[in-house]
Parts: C-alpha cells; sequence; structure tokens
C-alpha cells in the first residue's frame, strides 16, 4: 500500500473541494468518508441516479432475482488484438485504454440481444464488485462496451488467485514497478505504460467465449451510476497471478462498491 499517503492526501482536498465543485470535478472515493459510496448520490446532481435509481449494480447475482438470467450460450463477439494500448491508474481503478481502430473490420464487439456494442475499455475491482451466493472473488475484470447510440454492455470476468503468474497480465507489474519508482508527492494517475500488444482473442478464449453468464439490466458501479447497462457476469473466472494481484492492490487498493439488492442499501 505504498499510495496510501499520497492518496489520503488526495482523498483530504477532495473532500474538501466537491462540497460545491462543479459536477464534472466531482471526486469520490471508497472509504468511510464523505465521498464514499454511501454519499456518491449527494456529491453531484448529475450522480443523483447512486442515491435514487432502481437498477443499481453490483449485486449477488444469485439471489433469486427474476431479472437476473442465467445463459448458458457464448455471447455473439469478435475480438481483435489491439497495438496501441496504455495502462494506467485513474485515481480509482487500474484501467486499459486504446484507441478505436478507424477500419470497422479491426474492431472488437459483442452482441447483446441482437445490438453490437464495440470495446472501449477494460478496467479492475478488487475484490470482485458482484457476488455469487454472497461470495467474492479476489478481483473482477469489466470490460466496457459502447453501442453507437452511446448505451453501455460491460462483462464482467471474475479474477481467480494463482500462484503462477497469467502472463497475458504482465503489464500491471511492470506498471506497480514503474510508478513505485516515481518521486514521492508524483501524480500517478499521469503515469501511462504502452501495451505492445493487447491479445484480446486469447482472452476472450480464456474465458471460454463468455458463455454460461448471468445477464440483467443494471449500472455503471461508479459515478454517475448511470441505468440501462446490459450486465453479463461470466460463471468461470480468468486466472491472475499471486503477484500480479499484489501489485494490483497496490496500484488502486480497495475499489468496490457494496451490492445493491439488499433491502437497507
Ligand atoms: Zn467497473
Amino acid at each position: 500500500m505504498k499510495f496510501t499517503l499520497s492518496i489520503a492526501a488526495v482523498a483530504l482536498a477532495s473532500i474538501v473541494s466537491t462540497a460545491f465543485a462543479a459536477p464534472d470535478s466531482a471526486h469520490f472515493t471508497y472509504g468511510t468518508d464523505d465521498a464514499g459510496p454511501q454519499h456518491w448520490g449527494d456529491l453531484s446532481p448529475l450522480w443523483a441516479k447512486c442515491k435514487t435509481g432502481q437498477q443499481q449494480s453490483p449485486i449477488d447475482v444469485k439471489a433469486e432475482k427474476p431479472s437476473v438470467k442465467f445463459v448458458k450460450d457464448p455471447i455473439k463477439y469478435k475480438y481483435a488484438p489491439v497495438t496501441n494500448a496504455v495502462i494506467g491508474y485513474n485515481g480509482h481503478a487500474v484501467q486499459v485504454d486504446w484507441t478505436q481502430p478507424a477500419n470497422e473490420a479491426a474492431a472488437s464487439w459483442i452482441e447483446v440481444a441482437g445490438k453490437k456494442y464495440k470495446l472501449v475499455q477494460f478496467h479492475f475491482h478488487t475484490p470482485s464488485e458482484h457476488r455469487v451466493s454472497n461470495r467474492f472473488s479476489e478481483g473482477e475484470l469489466h470490460l466496457v462496451h459502447r453501442a453507437d447510440d452511446g448505451t453501455l454492455a460491460v462483462v464482467g470476468l471474475f479474477l481467480e488467485l494463482r500462484i503462477t503468474n497469467n502472463n497475458w497480465f504482465n503489464w500491471i507489474t511492470d506498471l506497480d514497478r514503474k510508478i513505485d519508482r516515481l518521486a514521492p508527492g508524483s501524480d500517478t494517475t499521469k503515469t501511462k505504460l504502452p501495451i505492445k500488444k493487447l491479445d484480446l482473442p486469447a482472452l476472450a478464449k480464456a474465458a471460454k467465449g463468455f458463455a454460461n453468464r448471468w445477464t440483467y439490466a443494471g449500472s455503471l458501479t461508479t459515478p454517475p451510476c448511470t441505468e440501462g447497462v446490459a450486465w453479463n457476469v461470466v460463471k468461470a473466472p480468468i486466472s491472475f497471478g499471486l503477484k500480479q494481484f499484489n501489485a494490483l492492490v497496490d496500484l488502486e487498493g480497495f475499489n468496490s462498491r457494496y451490492i445493491m439488492d439488499r433491502p437497507g442499501k
């Protein structure tokens, strides 16, 4: 937890500044402070859904809700390799971004209920946000897809801890090492690391083509908590190395919203 001090400083500054800050500059945390998950809906008028929404995420996908369906078929998808990706810590999560290929045929997408959504980024949560019969996983990877009309479909993959690293995620330890070398007080959110090649087809294959998944209509799990998100939470976890997990937690700490499908939320 090499960030504890700088994060605390940033969090303190954000609490002071969020009270009357412009909505687009509002900050949030995962702590028990005034910017924590239970207050997100009060931090900005644009974030009201975090408080008033009726389809909020995450949830326990096995909590016997009629709105959640288990689907055995794989998602119809096409994932293509990406060569211009960057990884960084955005202040809330470790996220991988890239420029969409101009060539439509080189795009990565999924099709949900007959609608095509392009993959725009993915990021991590530790521990997992969704639960299965009240059980967490060590982490959860969110593949965020956007349709032409702006609506979102997210694929959630649980991370299962193994002793040996999953080479697919080696850039996480590289980022952790790079940030570790920065002078104290450096803005770690500005540090980006290029990823030579992101083999998205291999990731989809490891996730068994996203077959056997819980689907439901939910929301973004971070402000503005926008609803109408088509969730696909895949049952089979993907493996994640212990070293990689420790690097990930070094970088983002605890960043999991509490579940939204319990009375008294
Ligand atoms: Zn997420």
